[in-house]
This record gives C-alpha cells, sequence and structure tokens, in this order.
C-alpha cells in the first residue's frame, strides 16, 4: 500500500537526492524530483524550480499533483555550501546559504503540508548534516543552517503531529557526492581518520534511511534527529 504514495524530492538530479529518488522507484512509489539543470534518474518526473522562489515552489508541486496526484512523503534535500571563516564570510555567502538551506526548507514544507493536512497523512523528511550539531569551522552558514531543521522538524511534530504527519531529519556524515568531491585530498584523509567507519559512505546509504523513515513502519517516529555517518557524531 505505501508504495502506491507519491514523492516529491528536491535536488533530484544528482547526488543524494538522485539516490533517494532511485530508491523510491524501485520501491514502486510514484517519484517526482525538482531540479534546477538536468534531470532526475529513470522512472521519475522531473520538474523545475528554485527553492529560493516560493512561486516556482508552488508551480512545481502544482504540475506533480496534476500528473501524479498529492504530495504525500516530501524530501528536503536541495541544498549548498558557501565555506569561509567567519571574518571572511561576506553577507551574501551566509545569506544565500541561509535562504537554499533552511529557506528553501520551509518554501517547500510549508506548501507540502497543505496536501498532507488534507490527507491526514504525510512524511517529511529534511536532510540535514552532521556539522549541524558537530559544528565546522569554515562553516558557519552551512552548520547554523543545518542545525536549524532540527528545531523546524521539532516544532512542525507539535503543530501537526496529531493529523498523521511525522517530521524528522537524517543528518549525513560524508557522503560521496559533488559536494565532498570539492574537498582538498588531504582534507578528506584527515576527515577519514576521525570517522569511526573510516570511510566515507556511498548516497545509497542515506536513501535506505529515507526510505525507511518516510515507511509506515516509521509512523510512531517524529522530531527525530537520525544519523548516517559512520560514528563520527555518536548520535547526534
Ligand atoms: P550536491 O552538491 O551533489 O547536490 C545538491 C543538489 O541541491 C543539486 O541537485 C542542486 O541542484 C540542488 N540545489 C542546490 N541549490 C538549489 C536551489 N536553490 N534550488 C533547487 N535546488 C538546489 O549535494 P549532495 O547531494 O552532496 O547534498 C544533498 C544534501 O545533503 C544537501 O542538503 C547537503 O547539505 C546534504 N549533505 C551532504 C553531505 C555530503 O557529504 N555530500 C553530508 C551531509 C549533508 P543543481 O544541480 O541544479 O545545482
Amino acid at each position: 500500500m505505501s508504495t502506491e504514495r507519491v514523492v516529491l524530492v528536491t535536488g533530484g538530479n544528482r547526488g543524494i537526492g538522485r539516490a533517494i529518488a532511485e530508491r523510491f522507484v524501485a520501491l514502486g512509489y510514484k517519484v517526482a524530483v525538482t531540479a534546477r539543470s538536468g534531470e532526475g534518474p529513470e522512472g521519475t518526473l522531473t520538474v523545475r524550480a528554485d527553492v529560493t522562489d516560493a512561486a516556482a515552489v508552488d508551480a512545481a508541486f502544482t504540475e506533480v499533483e496534476t500528473a501524479l496526484g498529492p504530495i504525500e512523503i516530501v524530501v528536503a534535500n536541495a541544498g549548498i555550501t558557501k565555506d569561509m571563516l567567519l571574518l571572511r564570510m561576506s553577507e551574501d555567502d551566509f545569506d544565500s546559504v541561509v535562504s537554499t538551506n533552511l529557506g528553501g526548507t520551509f518554501r517547500v514544507v510549508k506548501r507540502a503540508s497543505k496536501g498532507m493536512l488534507r490527507a491526514r497523512w504525510g512524511r517529511v523528511v529534511l536532510i540535514s548534516s552532521v556539522v549541524g550539531l558537530y559544528g565546522s569551522a569554515g562553516q558557519i552558514n552551512y552548520s547554523a543552517s543545518k542545525s536549524a531543521l532540527v528545531g523546524f522538524a521539532r516544532s512542525l511534530t507539535r503543530e501537526l503531529g496529531g493529523r498523521g504527519i511525522t517530521a524528522n531529519v537524517v543528518a549525513p556524515g560524508f557522503i560521496e557526492t559533488d559536494m565532498t568531491a570539492e574537498l582538498p585530498e588531504a582534507t578528506q584523509a584527515e576527515y577519514k581518520k576521525n570517522i569511526p567507519a573510516g570511510r566515507f559512505a556511498s548516497a545509497d546509504e542515506v536513501a535506505g534511511v529515507v526510505a525507511w523513515i518516510a515507511s509506515d513502519d516509521a509512523a510512531y517516529i517524529s522530531g527525530a534527529v537520525i544519523p548516517v555517518d559512520g560514528g563520527l557524531g555518536m548520535g547526534h
């Protein structure tokens, strides 16, 4: 029954979002992805949307609802980094990261909640990061935007938890995508030393956890932060 549901993943054209979309397709869900560029994986409906633009988000949701039906599961995955030490971080670098990672989640989840309230069923999954709670030098904008998602999911749980809607945070550690490929080799080696698992993960290892938290088996879990970080955050 759950495999009939409609899922929307933001930023589903590459990286973690693409792996999440692929996983839901494999499980038989009806899957749409938003993308600014490129296309989602085979079997998905791709709609254009920049999550910093509320009108574009609204139009993308309407397109998906018309094509596939009401969106029951939303995965707010689209995100960016603009790393710099605090003293050299510009207002623009701060604002654009917060507006994409936190503001984008607000726009997407606000729009998704309308249909979920009507259906009295919904799953909201927010893709945060281990650095949201662990901290990371050079990532004040990014880590602040990611830790804010914890307060977001917990407040949403308090607002909508009585209507069959859950809201949870998945906090990946270091995952092999374009985002981490940008890190210098020496930095990657240094990070690996601190990860108890001793390795980075594949995007598919995040996708499996997202699929599970969106499933009927996870109906009684809400406001949780689920780490997928090889032990780096020790359960944060
Ligand atoms: P990538 O850089 O590979 O992909 C980012 C995705 O977000 C792309 O699809 C991109 O679209 C989309 N995106 C960025 N800005 C916007 C925007 N304004 N509107 C719409 N879409 C946008 O990143 P990852 O796959 O690595 O990361 C995915 C999520 O996981 C992010 O939220 C990230 O913070 C988080 N994460 C990643 C970790 C990692 O180690 N990789 C660790 C912890 C968390 P486009 O292709 O058009 O740019």
